[in-house]
C-alpha cells in the first residue's frame, strides 16, 4: 500500500517524551518528576458546579466563542486587570486549543516565530507543521528574557514573538522591567506578542507581570488546567485588545470547523473557577519549590524556579539524555531538555508531586550526580 500518511506529520517529533514513557512503563512506583499537571484534585465546589450543569441540561453545544456568561466574566476580569475596555474573548479547549487556533489563524508558510530557547514543546512542532519557521533565541544559562537578542532576531518575516511567563520548562517568572522592555521592542518593531500565561497563578515570589499591561498587540492565552487541576476538562481562553479583534474572530471561525466549542458543562463550572481562590495551592507549591531547590542546589547547577512547577537543571557530565537514562534506571522519571530545546545539556523536573516523593527523588538524584 502506498504511504497514506501526510507529509506534515514528519514535522512533529514526539520521540523524546515517548522514550521516557517507554522506559517508565517498566518501573514500579517511581518518583515521577515528569508530569506537567498538579497533584491535587479539582476543588469540590467546582466539581459540584460541573455536575449541577450536567443535571441542568447544559450538555449541548455552546456558542462557538464560548458560553456568554463565561465570556462576560473573562472580559470583566481582563478589563479590570489590563484596562482594556472591550476585549475580544474566545473560550478554547485548553491553552493547547488556543495555541493551535492562533497558529492556524496567523502563520503563513515561511513566517518566522521567535521564541526563547528553552520553550514549551508544542510551539516548535505546531509552528513547523504549519510551515512556519521557528527562530530560537538562546536564554541559557540564566534563562532570563533575552530581550536584546529577541530584538535582533526580528525581520520582515517575523509574525510573532512567543512569551511564556511563568515558563515551562525553566520555572522563570520574568521581572517587570524585562517584560516592559520586550513590550517596547514589540511596539517599535510592530511585532505581535503571543503570551502563554497558563501558569500565571503559580508565581511564588510576587505577582507575575503580564505583558498586556504594557502592550496592546498581545494575544493572551490563559487556562483552567493548571490552577484548578482541570487538565482533563480542556478549558482555556484567548483574550486580546479590541485592536486585535480580527485575530480572535479568525480563531473563532476556525474553532467553528474544528473544536466547535469547549466542553459546555465545564464552561459553566469555569464561571465559578474565575472567583475561586487558589492561594492555598500556590502556597503548597511554593513549599515544594523550596524543598526541591534547597535539596539540589549544592549538587546541581540550577536557577531557582520562581513560578510554574518546573526546575531546569544542568545534567552533570554533559549529555542530559544519558543522565536521564541513568535517573530512570534509579527509579526517577525526568525529561531530557532536548525535548524543550535545541540543546541537550539540561533536564526538566516537575515538582507537582507529593513532598515525600520530592524528598525521595532529591535523595536519589544527589546520589547519582
Ligand atoms: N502552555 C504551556 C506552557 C503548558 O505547559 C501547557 C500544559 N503542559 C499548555 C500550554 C497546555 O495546557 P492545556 O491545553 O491543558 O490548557
Amino acid at each position: 500500500m502506498k504511504d497514506i500518511i501526510a507529509d506534515r506529520t514528519s514535522k512533529i517529533d514526539a520521540s523524546g517524551i515517548r522514550r521516557v514513557f517507554a522506559l517508565a512503563a517498566e518501573l514500579e512506583d517511581p518518583v515521577n518528576f515528569s508530569i506537567g499537571q498538579p497533584d491535587f484534585d479539582v476543588p469540590e465546589k467546582l466539581k459540584e458546579e460541573a455536575i449541577k450543569a450536567i443535571h441542568e441540561g447544559f450538555n449541548k453545544y455552546s456558542q462557538t466563542a464560548g458560553d456568554a456568561l463565561l465570556r462576560e466574566k473573562i472580559a470583566e476580569q481582563v478589563k479590570q486587570e489590563f484596562g482594556w475596555d472591550r476585549p475580544a474573548v474566545l473560550v478554547t479547549s485548553g491553552v493547547s486549543g488556543g495555541l493551535l487556533l492562533a497558529f492556524l489563524a496567523l502563520i503563513n508558510p515561511g513566517d518566522e516565530v521567535i521564541m526563547p530557547d528553552p520553550y514549551f514543546v508544542i510551539y516548535k512542532h505546531v509552528v513547523n507543521m504549519l510551515g512556519g519557521k521557528c527562530v530560537f533565541v538562546d536564554s541559557y544559562p540564566s534563562f532570563t528574557l533575552p530581550v536584546g537578542r529577541i530584538a535582533e532576531a526580528i525581520t520582515d518575516r517575523t509574525k510573532m514573538i512567543i512569551l511564556n511567563s511563568p515558563c515551562n520548562p525553566t520555572g522563570m517568572v520574568y521581572p517587570q522591567e524585562q517584560i516592559k522592555k520586550l513590550a517596547q521592542v514589540a511596539a517599535e518593531k510592530d511585532a505581535l506578542i503571543l503570551a502563554d500565561e497558563i501558569y500565571e497563578k503559580f508565581s511564588y515570589d510576587g505577582k507575575c507581570t503580564s505583558i498586556a499591561n504594557f502592550c496592546e498587540k498581545a494575544l493572551i492565552l490563559r487556562g483552567f488546567s493548571k490552577p484548578y487541576a482541570m487538565t482533563g476538562w480542556r478549558l482555556g481562553f484567548a483574550a486580546a485588545h479590541e485592536s486585535l479583534r480580527n485575530v480572535v474572530e479568525e480563531m473563532t471561525k476556525i474553532q467553528q470547523y474544528t473544536f466547535v466549542c469547549a466542553p459546555t458543562p465545564f464552561q459553566k463550572a469555569a464561571v465559578a473557577a474565575l472567583d475561586y481562590d487558589v492561594t492555598e495551592f500556590v502556597d503548597a507549591y511554593r513549599r515544594k519549590r523550596d524543598l526541591l531547590y534547597e535539596g539540589l542546589k549544592d549538587k546541581f547547577e540550577l536557577v531557582r524556579p520562581s513560578g510554574a512547577f518546573y526546575a531546569f537543571v544542568k545534567a552533570p557530565g554533559g549529555s542530559a539524555t544519558e543522565f536521564v537514562e541513568k535517573a530512570i534506571k534509579n527509579n526517577v522519571l525526568i525529561i531530557p531538555g532536548s525535548v524543550f530545546s535545541e540543546k541537550d545539556t539540561h533536564f526538566r523536573i516537575s515538582f507537582a508531586t507529593s513532598n515525600g516523593k520530592i524528598q525521595q527523588g532529591v535523595e536519589i538524584l544527589r546520589k547519582i550526580a
